[in-house]
């Protein structure tokens, strides 16, 4: 493991205790094999000055919410020492309690909640603390004969706590353990199946050893074997299915990601891979994230995941009592043999999260298993971890998540107007959106992470089968269509019609989206109160002169939306279409078109813009309102819809 100490960084930190305890955390915090998203705490004692120029000792901890790798001198939560250490000499105190207490304690009234390891921190007599889940040392505790191993690799250098939940009675244990302990011996702290702790008056002697003891726990496991090559083409479809069964058994649409590394795909085809996948978790924490065990997909997903929730139910049964409140029974991830494993969750940042954990567990339980046998925390103390009162309590707190949280949907002519705008509202609703245009600038057009921008020509089977892929293989799914690409050909009437305009306009505004549409719906059926949302247009039902090209090809695709509603009610996917007018912050109104427009009804361009029953503009972003209601719930009983956005046409009221 790599010391990334380095002396002027450190030394521009001055005699900043504060600055420098953020310096050096920050340096724990790019490791991964050291901690993990939030994983992981530190700690210093430093004195605090308040208004009164009163001086008091505290423990500056991290405080919740902050991750090590990105925090600042305010993630640090001032804790009066005095009462830390009181608190560690009451008999008992429930976690809450503690909370509390703790929160009473603080010096800065609106610093984050206190680490639920504090008190442990205060009682460590050294001015810097660091703790640490080190993959390494976890890895050793969670074989067989794993303290054996600790003790016969750092011998008497260490203390070696056994598992106790983190807390407070954690950190009773290691004020009873140490009443006789001379710390100066001590260069860490072991505590079994959960993590490292060193200490120091001094932070880089801190972080060395911190550094030190996780490089020995690495040499101990050894080198690792580099995996074997398996190479599998994922079938996009299957994995669409699978997020689709996961999010059933949830209640609630999820995200899917794969991982196929070469070392996800060895693990995966492990012949023992369905009894050492589900022994636990690498450290009881990640349960929060992971749940206890991964779904094992065997055969039909669907015959998996009962067995999955069967299992969840008894694990609730069998360890609840009766003030918990269940959660839902669905599985973070899934280990896959000949595929790889898979994250699930309701954002990137969950999916992202989730994947790192399981990538590092499964190399854990590799090392673990080279080492003569992985093993893991009976689940009773995981059970402890996941249903702690801390966390039922955030449950309680926990708000209404976005119309659109979980959903994967598809958008096509994405780079301007109503395009745009539809990418632009889904997104905005917490839906995952693939962003879909013949513009070559479209990847590079969205800022959030949430809208992946694909070029994409819409007259092209192979290209639009390609991004339905690649949408899948980033989001898990796909939900929502909106099938919206489109050109506006010259206007010409039809003795001056031109062939190649004709059949330019029936190809893109019509063929291309029977072709989008029967790309996706194999996706759709797996979807999740999946909805396709056809732009037509006002020409439909009340067509002008000199646009023929325009209203047959619409007026093909308003019949094609009609007949997909037919065809497609059966597997639950709603098809409505919406007939925006005169939008003109779109594409196809150009200055010139407008402007010809206008003319022809022998209007002002400003009177043609606002020439509807309510005389008011209409604007993209009010046909992705509509958009967005017949895609989501409101429209959940309604397909064959046609729906005006035009501010009210006298020809077809
Ligand atoms: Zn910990």
């Amino acid at each position: 493991m790599k010391n990334l100490w380095n002396d002027s960084d450190a030394e521009a930190c001055g005699e900043d205790l504060l600055a420098l305890r953020v310096y050096s955390s920050r340096l724990i915090g790019q490791a991964p094999g050291l901690v993990l998203h939030g994983g992981g705490n530190t700690s210093v004692k430093a004195s605090y000055t308040d208004l009164f120029s009163d001086r008091h000792e505290v423990l500056y901890v991290k405080g919740s919410g902050w991750d090590l790798e990105t925090i600042e001198a305010e993630g640090f939560s001032p804790v009066r020492l005095d009462v830390l250490c009181r608190l560690a000499r009451l008999p008992s105190l429930t976690d809450s309690d503690m909370v509390r207490a703790q929160r009473g304690a603080l010096l800065n009234p609106s610093a984050p909640n206190p680490s639920v390891e504090a008190i442990l921190h205060a009682i460590i007599p050294y001015r810097f603390v660091d703790h640490s889940h080190a993959d390494a040392v976890v890895t050793l505790t969670n074989t067989a004969q794993g303290e054996e191993r600790i003790r016969s690799l750092y011998g008497n250098r260490v203390l070696i706590v056994p598992y106790v939940m983190p807390g407070f009675d954690l950190a009773k244990k290691v004020a009873e353990m140490t009443l006789e302990t001379d710390w100066a011996e001590l260069e860490g702290m072991v505590l079994m199946n959960h993590g490292l702790f060193t200490f120091s008056d001094d932070a880089k002697s801190s972080y060395d050893a911190m550094i030190q003891l996780v490089s020995e726990a690495q040499l101990e496991i050894g080198p690792r074997t580099t995996p074997a090559v398996v190479s599998t083409d994922l079938c996009a479809l299957d994995l669409a299915r699978l997020r689709s069964a996961v999010s059933h058994s949830a209640g609630f649409p999820m995200l899917a990601r794969i991982n196929q590394s070469d070392a996800s795909q060895d693990f995966a085809a492990r012949l023992n891979v369905a009894d050492i996948a589900t022994r636990g978790p690498l450290t009881p924490d990640h349960v929060i994230r992971t749940k206890r065990l991964p779904l094992i997909v065997e055969g039909d997903f669907t015959e998996s995941l009962v067995r999955y929730t069967q299992d969840y139910e008894d694990y609730f049964v069998r360890h609840s009592s009766d003030h918990h409140t269940r959660l839902d029974s669905a599985p973070r991830w899934a280990v896959w043999p000949g595929q790889g494993t898979v994250a699930f969750g309701r954002s990137l940042k969950d999916l992202y999260v989730v994947g790192d954990i399981v990538e590092h567990t499964c190399s854990a339980i590799a090392d673990g298993e080279h080492l003569g046998g992985w093993r893991a925390l009976p689940a009773e103390d995981i059970f402890a971890v996941e249903y702690w009162e801390l966390e039922q309590a955030k449950l309680k707190k926990s708000g209404t998540s976005l119309p659109f949280q979980g959903k994967i949907a598809m958008v096509t002519g994405a780079a301007s107007g109503i395009g745009r705008a539809c990418v632009e509202s889904l997104a905005e609703g917490g839906a995952m959106v693939a962003a879909l245009d013949i513009d070559t600038d479209v990847a590079d057009m969205f800022s959030g992470t949430n809208i992946l921008g694909l070029r994409c020509d819409v007259t092209d089977g192979l290209a639009i089968k390609n991004a339905i892929d690649t949408t899948v293989r980033q989001f898990g799914g796909l939900d929502i269509v909106v099938s919206n690409a489109g050109i506006f050909t010259a206007g010409a009437t039809i003795d001056n019609l031109d062939d190649a305009d004709w059949d330019r306009s029936l190809e893109v505004n019509l063929t291309a989206a029977m072709r989008v549409l029967r790309a996706s719906v194999d996706y759709l059926k797996y979807g999740i109160d999946a909805a396709v949302v056809i732009v037509g247009s006002k020409n439909v039902p009340a067509p002008g002169p000199g646009a023929a090209a325009y209203s047959a090809a619409k007026a093909g695709l308003t019949q094609l939306a009609r007949v997909a509603a037919l065809e497609l009610a059966p597997h639950g996917i709603r098809v409505n279409t919406v007939h925006p007018n005169a939008v003109f912050d779109t594409a196809i109104w150009t200055e010139e078109v407008l402007a010809g427009r206008a003319a022809h009804y022998g209007l002002t361009v400003g009177e043609y813009k606002t020439s509807n029953l309510l005389a008011q503009e209409v604007r993209s972003k009010d046909v992705a309102a509509m958009v967005c209601a017949m895609a989501g719930p409101d429209f959940s009983r309604t397909t064959g819809a046609q729906v005006p956005v035009d501010g009210g046409t006298e020809r077809i009221v």
